[in-house]
């Protein structure tokens, strides 16, 4: 069968837009197949600094300066109470090589990026719905359908759908976010259960900033029940505010609904309450389950996964979009050597596939210690010592692979995290006894994970 391109992108988040625009810079024939129609709504709102790197590569860094979105340079972490404020500033690491990212209202962010991979010279098609993908020895089928225009007469109830139709492509790059086609196909996923965590958030309008370059921080507001807050700044007026519980904490709760149990959360957090006094909601309340699973390949022969398609982490350290990014813009680096050397196997990968895990166990060891009471006591503790507290920072970036230095600086820290929970050395901040226990309990969930 002839080929009507050389790759084919499932998706046109974060990691497929990256990837197209990547490979129709480097003259590759590509598809992109998006199954909605953009501008859409999406949750991931905060960046990290080493997304510059990759708006560099695919030529879109001019693009997303002049959009206009507010100026991040680091991340504020506050205690329940807020008592403690820590203040994370990229610029501190001396690794971060531009420190200043941004906060995206991700509509009119991913928009952006889609419509950028689409002038850069890929083939965007916008609600394309793959259904089916089958390999063979020489290529990849992929079966879609074009959804309807919600507008359009064809929405028509009585109307007939349109037919499914396939499209022949060299390889595939998975980047359907939590669709997770292959994924899915492949029984890829491995499940969290100790990260199966719950968020619930809206916008809001009225919530007060802080001042100058801490301005456009993401304000991390840790819970005394094991879970946070977070509040990003993400327009002139407005503040995107979330909250994600541990399972065991998201049961103790009442069942309410959405609106009403963000409220409760609002109210019994201290300190994002007195933020919250005067806040007007401005879109419905929403709610989303279950969200980190890991996997056990991210390439095979004529695929790769990149983005969510392949793992997906709790979202404490924004690190989302970043991987999205990154692997999105790695991946079609690969794939583009592999076309060029006419190697499309699973061996011409497996360079990407080692680093992709690695890239996401390095963020999940911080994620799964942020849920412990030990981490918590380090982090927000008085005086860190500043060598180890900037090799943090440096990840907390983006930069999950810093200098040997910086490795070492780390070893030490979860050294000390793993004596904390053993000698209590520092005192707690997380100072109500129901959170003591809640918290101790979710470290019993997250040792079998
Ligand atoms: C509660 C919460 C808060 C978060 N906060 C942050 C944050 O502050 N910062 C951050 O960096 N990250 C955050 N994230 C994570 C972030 O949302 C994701 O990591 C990011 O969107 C991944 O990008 P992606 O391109 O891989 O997938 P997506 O952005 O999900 O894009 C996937 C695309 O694939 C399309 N698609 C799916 N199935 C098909 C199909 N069959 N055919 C065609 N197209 C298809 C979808 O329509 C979608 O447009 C958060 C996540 C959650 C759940």
């Amino acid at each position: 069968m002839p080929f009507d391109c050389d790759v084919v992108v499932i998706g046109g988040g974060p990691a497929g837009s990256a990837a197209a625009a990547f490979l129709a810079r480097s003259h590759v024939r590509v598809v992109l197949l998006e199954r909605d129609t953009f501008p859409r709504f999406h949750i991931g709102e905060s960046l990290l600094a080493s997304v510059n790197e990759v708006f560099e590569a695919i030529g879109a860094t001019d693009l997303i300066r002049r959009a206009g979105f507010p100026q991040k340079w680091g991340a504020t972490f506050i205690t329940p109470d807020g008592g403690v404020e820590r203040f994370a500033d990229f610029a501190i690491s001396g690794e971060v090589p531009f420190p200043q990212t941004w906060q995206v209202p991700r509509a009119h962010f991913d928009d952006l990026l889609l419509r950028h991979a689409a002038a850069c010279g890929a083939d965007v098609r916008e609600r394309h719905r793959v259904l089916d993908i089958a390999f063979d020895d020489d290529g990849v089928s992929l079966t879609y359908r074009r959804e309807d225009d919600p507008n359009g007469a064809a929405a028509d109830a009585q109307a007939t759908p349109p037919a499914a139709r396939v499209l022949r492509s060299r390889i595939v790059i998975d980047a359907s976010g939590r669709a997770s086609l292959l994924g899915r196909r492949f029984g890829l996923r491995v499940d969290e259960p100790g990260l199966a965590n719950v968020a619930v958030f809206s916008h809001y309008a009225g919530v007060p900033r802080n001042d100058g370059r801490r301005a456009g921080d993401i304000r991390v507001v840790a819970r005394s029940d094991g879970g946070w807050f977070w509040l990003i700044p993400i327009s002139a007026d407005l503040m995107s505010v979330g909250a994600v519980l541990p399972q065991r904490a998201f049961q103790a709760q009442p069942r309410l609904d959405h609106h009403a149990l963000l409220q409760r959360l609002i109210a019994d957090t201290p300190a994002v309450a007195r933020l919250m006094a005067g806040a007007e909601r401005r879109w419905p309340v929403r709610i989303e389950r279950d969200f980190s699973y890991g996997s056990t390949r991210y390439a095979g022969d004529r695929w790769i996964t990149v983005g969510d398609a392949g793992s997906f982490l709790d979202p404490v350290f924004s690190s989302g979009v970043a991987i999205a990014l990154e692997s999105g813009l790695e991946g079609a680096r690969a794939v583009a050597r592999g076309l060029a050397r006419n190697d499309l196997s699973a061996r011409a990968f497996a360079t990407f596939d080692r680093r992709q895990r690695d890239r996401y166990q390095s963020f999940r060891r911080f994620v799964a210690a942020f849920y412990t009471e030990s981490f918590r006591d380090l982090f927000f503790s008085d005086d860190p010592p500043p060598r180890m507290f900037r090799a943090i920072v440096t990840v907390l970036a983006g930069y999950w692979r810093p200098s040997w230095m910086s490795r070492v600086w780390l070893q030490l820290f979860f050294l000390s995290v793993r004596l904390q929970e053993r000698f209590r050395f520092e005192p707690s901040h997380l100072r109500e006894e129901q959170g003591h226990e809640d918290l101790e309990g979710h470290e019993e969930d997250l040792e079998g994970t």
